[in-house]
């Protein structure tokens, strides 16, 4: 049997807009032809009979049918073959200058060995495990265990409360469920065991409870059901036989981040996922076969799924996981990091660079940052002024910013310009990538075939990435993203798609403002008001107004030290910034200034929350599981706030 060894030789090269205009064009001429290719840089164990298999009537999809698989042996086995001593994973600890790197041969050997463990405990084909740890090596390993035997790994963010850890593992049906002890997230320990206790109290379903020992601090341990990751792993040998997956089996499921209500359970399979996560973790950060690939997101995440585990390590990368916060113990921490691991990618997030950014360039002092090459960002429309100070002074210039759109449902990036190639837009996400083929709708459904429009955010056709149905719900998938406009599937964001048909997201269309009817995004005014000095960050929400139908609530979040004489004069000084920007139409009727804004932990803003707060409603608040700071919310609900000026 013949597996491919060299991933990266099976991708293509993407050198000018020329090879980047021919090879989309040939990705929506000839999807079997294009597609089918690219599989070739996945080892197969059958190679698939079929490369697409999509009724367009329906939303049922099937990528590389007769294809059989497997997502732990793609990512480590053939790595560990051919090129054992390589870092697979560099561990960048909470603690400061503290790392630990593993090699694809010890990488293989401890997902085996906590595979076996999984297996002991009972864990088969087709279960699914809950994962709520720390960004400790463990839950890698324990993702690509288990890959290994088929099992469906659910991750659920090390930050969420018992309540909700409980309604992810009741909604998914996990038996089995990892943890640690306790984790480390800068200055703050958090007790996951206890967590995990309280999530699963009274469950019968929960039969067994691995624990990872992260720190010495000590945990009950329930006897029978709880058992140290480190003894059990211990009872087992390195070597577990991989299953053979078919390519439209289970590989995990990922609640969304819950910007928007309640979480969805997303469910992505094995061979498209694989596919489409290594071409663009390939293609859209220039990968060469020595690079040290960062992204901070954490696995609790879509970014963390699928550039920080599948796909730089099914391209055989060495890939960086990192525990710590990015200004612990202050603003310097990530570009020291940079430095110390001699990173050529860098993805992060629009609100760590607005942070760090409102922190001041003092902390670009303490390190050079000139190995990085690829600057990405994702998660949140990035604001010009952020990607700007991305590009000019974490790069020096130097290095191609590239801003992706993507959700968890996607799988992998489906908007970005691709670094040194596509031409630079700040604040847009410009081009679709290969395969994918974007269609922008107005309200009442047509679709807008010119450029210079604004609407609604849509894919005509079907890509490897994409999800295949919400866990347990096939029903609430049509129609959370096909039943708005029939036959598309509907990201739920809108966008602009300028005379060049770039691609601007400009946020969600819920939180649309239709000011006089004027549609304005939100990104388009909270982008205005950030480049103001004064503010580190904006939110805008619509709020009835008598004239206007809707009249625009800002919500500003002040740099640091910022002094000024009076509130009437900042809140004058801002609304002229909006109208200098972008006109009169979007000059905000009402400011509040607050000492930060309520996000999911994901770090994303809530204008739902913010929306019914400036509304006076703020007797139903919806979802507030999902917030990072609860804390947040006394300050927000204490002073009454005036309506529409
Ligand atoms: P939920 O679906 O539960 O509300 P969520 O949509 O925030 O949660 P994710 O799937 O993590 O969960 O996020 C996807 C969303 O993030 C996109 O729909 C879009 O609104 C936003 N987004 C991601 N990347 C970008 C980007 N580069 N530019 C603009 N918006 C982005
Ligand atoms: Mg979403």
């Amino acid at each position: 049997m013949k597996f491919a060894d060299e991933p990266l030789a099976y991708h293509p090269k993407v050198r000018s807009m020329e090879d980047y205009e021919t090879l989309y064009r040939q990705s929506l001429e000839e999807p079997e032809v294009f597609w089918s290719e690219r599989a070739r840089a996945l080892s197969w164990f059958y190679p698939p009979h079929s490369t697409m298999d999509v009724d367009p009537e329906s939303t049922d999809v099937a990528w590389y049918s007769g294809g059989r698989l497997n997502a732990c042996f793609n990512a480590v086995d053939r790595h560990a073959a051919h090129r054992p001593n390589k870092i697979a994973l560099v561990w960048a600890k909470n603690e400061p200058g503290a790392y630990e790197r593993i090699s694809f041969r010890k990488l293989k050997h401890e997902v085996c060995r906590l595979a076996n463990v999984l297996k002991s405990f009972g864990v088969r084909k087709g279960d699914r495990v809950c994962l709520y740890m720390p960004m400790i090596p463990e839950l890698v390993y324990a993702m690509l265990a288990c890959a290994r035997i088929g099992a469906v790994h659910s991750v659920v963010f090390a930050g969420f409360s018992a309540e909700s850890l409980r309604e992810r593992i009741l909604d998914a049906g996990c038996e089995v469920v990892l943890t640690a002890n306790e984790a480390l997230r800068g200055a703050k320990r958090i007790p996951l065991k206890h967590i995990v206790d309280d999530a699963v109290e009274g469950l019968s379903l929960v039969h067994t409870v691995l624990v990872a020992r992260r720190t010495d601090v000590q945990v009950p341990m329930h006897a029978g059901r709880d058992h140290f990751l480190d003894e059990v792993m211990d009872k087992h040998r390195s070597t577990c036989p991989v299953e053979w997956m078919a390519a439209e089996d289970p590989l995990f499921i990922l609640y969304t981040s819950g910007s928007t209500g309640k979480p969805k359970g997303v469910l992505h399979t094995t061979g498209g996922y694989l596919v489409y996560a290594a071409l663009t973790h390939a293609v859209v950060f220039d990968l060469r076969p020595d690079d040290v690939h960062f992204c901070t997101a954490d696995l609790g995440w879509i970014t963390g799924h699928s550039y920080v585990v599948y796909g730089p390590l099914v391209n055989g990368t060495t890939t960086v996981l990192l525990e710590t916060l990015p200004n612990y113990p202050d603003a310097s921490r990530i570009w020291e990091i940079v430095d110390d691991v001699k990173a050529t990618q860098l993805y992060t997030a629009p609100t760590a660079l607005r942070s760090l950014m409102a922190a001041g360039d003092a902390y670009l002092e303490t390190s050079s940052r000139d190995t990085l090459r690829v600057l990405a960002s994702a998660g949140e429309p990035i604001n010009p002024e952020a990607w700007r100070w991305y590009h000019d002074q974490v790069g020096k210039g130097r290095a191609a910013v590239v801003d992706t759109f993507w959700q968890t449902e996607t799988g992998g990036v489906l908007v970005t310009p691709l670094p040194f190639v596509t031409p630079a837009k700040p604040g847009s996400a410009t081009k679709p990538f290969f395969g994918v083929e974007l269609a922008v709708l107005d309200d009442q459904g047509h679709i807008l075939d010119k450029d210079g429009v604004s609407g609604n955010l849509c894919v005509k056709r079907s890509w490897p990435g994409q999800a295949r149905t919400l866990y347990g719900d096939h029903r609430r998938f049509r129609e959370t993203y096909y039943a708005r406009f029939p036959g598309l599937y509907f990201t739920g964001d809108g966008c602009l798609r300028d005379e060049d048909g770039d691609i601007w997201v400009t946020g969600r269309v819920d939180d649309v403002l239709n000011v006089s009817g004027h549609r304005l995004g939100t990104a388009e005014v909270e982008s205005a008001l950030s480049e103001h000095d004064a503010i580190a960050e904006a939110a805008v929400v619509g709020i009835p107004h008598a004239i206007k139908g809707t009249g625009i609530f800002a919500y500003v979040v002040l740099r640091p030290g910022v002094s000024y004489r009076s509130e009437i004069e900042l809140q004058g000084a801002l609304k002229e910034q909006v109208r200098h920007a972008i006109g009169p139409i979007a000059t905000p009727d009402g400011f509040r200034i607050v000492s930060a804004l309520p996000k999911t932990r994901s770090g994303k803003i809530m204008r739902r929350i913010l929306r019914k707060i400036a509304c006076g409603e703020t007797e139903n608040l919806g979802d507030t599981t999902t917030l990072a700071d609860p804390t947040l919310m006394d300050e927000l609900l204490e002073k009454p706030v005036e309506g529409a000026a």
